[in-house]
């Protein structure tokens, strides 16, 4: 079976076939062009921004996995409507404001090993937004107000035989023509022209650049169309976000995007578009005032790993809501210690035998996730197998080819789970050095002494396990 996407622009599960099979990446692979909205730095970014940025970290490692080259590019919008009014009220500069979020933000990605996209900034690109807004312009899709702004006319947009409402359907009968919205993000789901550049009002402060429409911004929109635009092209072949985003941000990126007409006959923006579904903490909508709202930070804070969040907020399909718990996480934990536990026993047993990935294991994964990256599934083929490992372990009827095997196995599967190895803490030398003191007391029979030495240990938050080998520290 091939890799089967549910794309939201035909609502219908189709076979993915890159837009053009032929391209190879720099490896020599089959290319795929990705983008996913990436963050807006204003704030730390909360677990519900996550699951979005973990499930394209999922999609871009199983493309690779599949032996597609991914170019994978995920933007930072570091200016828009929120941006500014944290920027006035900080009293900061634009990028001294953001640039902490951005950092923050960077650091997160690692925490949950997101592999490093290309992450172009808003404001590095005002230049490539200028030109679209002025394609679109020249087309007749645009057009200017007496303050300096300029809108995408979706009236125009009709009148050239396009569709807007692809993602979602709209009702145009309330429509007046020219009737505006200047906001990024607004509710309404009856269409109206949008803003795509921003003449500068005083409360925008220091934040505009220069333009053929004068001093002004961006909309937060067409940012999206002309970094992705820039870097993967006109037309590309897989674009991610959350379902929110599906109107009207995507929604009007495919209208500034196709607009352009830089697509050529026949050719989409992008061919699937993949929304990931919403996350509900403790059963409901995230929210500081219910005290459910947690960004990335808090639960490291809290002592969990980022490995074991990423294992939590990857353990659902995509397109289905997930709710978000701390007994989940507990349970990540678990989930994670067994598989850790099972892998360490299947190296003890490998020791330096090579042998080629246990296909039957492949296979039951890669179908799974070959089903719409439905990687619930594949989570049910990963415990099955441990369970089954752990029994031959236990019965002592697997050799150390076989181990082998489900190591070279478990490697290619855990590239696509991303979720490493766990971390043994090596303990500081001081406090082995004490621990070999209590051996000898202990020889000596000096058990008060020995006992000493375990608490001083024991009081540093290490633990000593005496083994044949001589004692070993652990965390406690
Ligand atoms: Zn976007």
């Amino acid at each position: 079976m091939a890799l089967q996407l549910f794309n939201s622009l035909s609502r219908q599960v189709e076979t993915f076939v890159p837009l053009d099979p032929e391209r190879r990446s720099s490896d020599g692979r089959p290319y795929v062009g990705l983008y996913c909205c990436g963050p807006t730095v204003y704030d730390y970014g909360h677990i519900g921004n996550f699951r979005t940025f973990v499930f394209s970290d999922l999609v871009r490692r199983y493309l690779d996995f599949r032996g597609y080259g991914v170019r994978a590019v995920m933007n930072i919008t570091d200016v828009e409507d929120k941006i500014i009014r944290r920027v006035q009220k900080s009293g900061q500069g634009l990028r001294e404001f953001t640039s902490v979020y951005e950092k923050a933000f960077l650091e997160d990605l690692r925490t949950l090993n997101c592999q490093p996209s290309e992450m172009p900034r808003a404001t590095d690109h005002i230049a490539d937004m200028i030109a679209l807004i002025s394609k679109l312009e020249a087309r007749g899709l645009a057009y200017r107000t007496p303050d300096g702004s300029v809108w995408f006319s979706i009236g125009n947009y009709q009148g050239c035989g396009c569709r807007y409402g692809v993602l979602k359907a709209l009702d145009f009968s309330q429509m007046r023509a020219g009737e505006r919205v200047a906001a990024d993000e607004y509710e309404k789901e009856s269409a109206a022209d949008f803003a795509l550049w921003k003449a500068r009002v005083p409360e925008d402060g220091e934040v505009s650049w220069e333009s053929p429409w004068g001093p002004g911004r961006p909309g937060w929109h067409i940012e999206c169309s002309a970094m992705s635009m820039a870097l993967l092209g006109p037309s590309f072949d897989l674009h991610l976000g959350g379902e929110d985003l599906a109107f009207p941000h995507h929604e009007d990126e495919i209208a500034q995007s196709e607009g352009s007409a830089m697509q050529g006959p026949g050719r989409p923006f992008v061919k699937y578009w993949l929304h990931g579904a919403h996350l509900l903490v403790e059963g409901m909508k995230m929210s500081k005032s219910l005290g459910n709202f947690f960004t990335l930070r808090d639960l490291t804070a809290k002592g969990f790993q980022g490995r074991e969040i990423r294992q939590l907020l990857m353990s659902a399909y995509y397109r289905e809501t997930f709710n978000f718990t701390m007994d989940g996480l507990a349970g990540a934990r678990s989930a994670l210690t067994r598989i850790d536990e099972c892998v360490d026993k299947l190296g003890g047993l490998a020791g330096n035998q090579n042998a080629a990935a246990d296909s039957t294991l492949l296979s039951a994964f890669t179908e799974a996730m070959d089903d719409d990256l439905n990687v619930a599934r594949a989570w049910a083929v990963v415990f099955d197998w441990v369970r089954e490992t752990n029994r031959q372990l236990a019965a002592k009827v697997m050799t150390s080819v076989q181990a082998a095997s489900a190591l070279a196995a478990w490697t290619q599967i855990n590239s696509v789970l991303g979720l490493g190895r766990r971390v043994v803490e090596e303990a500081p030398a001081d406090l082995l050095a004490l621990a070999h003191e209590r051996v000898l007391a202990k020889k000596a029979k000096d058990f008060a002494k020995a006992d000493q030495l375990r608490q001083q240990v024991k009081s540093q938050g290490w633990v000593i396990e005496d083994t044949p080998a001589g004692p070993r520290l652990k965390r406690g």
